[in-house]
């Protein structure tokens, strides 16, 4: 398949997409409608047929989608059939949080190796992932061919860990620290900043408590 230029705001919306049309695969459903799946992800339709459309995906009027072959079609694009090792930095209370959920309801990417420095948690394995000692950062990720790192260290140290990450050949980040880390650009980097999401949140409960739907 041709590589697919799609919006990030597309592509943000996959996930969501496909875990829905799982839903109606295992409920035997053989096709949907915009409007169905609007009412179900949250999505409004309009934007869900122009999410389609960039995929060459386009429904048929009085028919909808094949639930199938939109499936077929999104795991290709979501990478859903081959199964992504990501490797896991800092072993603290969220790196643990994370290592025992592991994504396991999302059987395609795992966290198969973690690395701290901290010499009390390096060798052993927590939640059936092996710690590995921060010496052995590059050597591992290399032989493990892990190209996404997941980094749960304090942020006095996140820059210096990512320097390493990029030597090792990494693509992709997700930065949980609230630091914004510089990586060149071959490198992606999704920042999850827990604290200040739920700050945004409260934010906005407080200042337009009355409006909320509208947005
Ligand atoms: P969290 O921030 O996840 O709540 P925490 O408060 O338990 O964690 P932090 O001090 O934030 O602890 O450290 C998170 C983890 O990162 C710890 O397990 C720590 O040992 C590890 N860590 C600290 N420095 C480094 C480093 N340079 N390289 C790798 N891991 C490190």
């Amino acid at each position: 398949m041709a590589e697919t230029k799609i919006p990030r705001a597309t592509a943000k919306r996959l996930p969501i997409y496909y875990r829905y049309l799982n839903i109606l695969l295992d409920a035997d459903k053989k096709r949907v409608s915009s409007t169905e799946l609007s009412e179900a992800v949250k999505v409004d339709s309009a934007t869900i047929r122009r999410d389609f459309s960039y995929f060459g995906a386009l429904g048929k009027r009085g028919y909808g989608y094949d639930v199938e072959k939109l499936l077929a079609f999104f795991k290709k694009i979501l990478n859903q059939d081959t199964l992504t090792n990501v490797a896991l930095i800092g072993v603290g209370n969220l790196g643990h949080a994370l290592l025992n959920f592991n994504f396991h309801k999302n059987s395609n990417v795992r966290i198969s190796a973690a690395f701290d420095v901290n010499e009390a948690i390096a060798n052993t394995v927590q939640s059936g992932v092996p710690v590995y000692p921060m010496t052995e950062l590059k050597k591992q990720l290399i032989e493990q061919q892990i190209e996404i790192a997941i980094l749960t260290v304090p942020t006095t140290v996140v820059q210096d860990i990512t320097d390493e990450l990029v030597d090792a050949n990494v693509k992709g980040i997700m930065n949980f620290t609230p630091l914004r880390i510089s990586v060149p650009d071959t490198v992606r980097v999704q920042n999850v900043d827990l604290t200040n999401e739920l700050q945004t949140l409260i934010y906005f409960i407080e200042h337009y408590g009355e409006q909320l739907g509208d947005h």
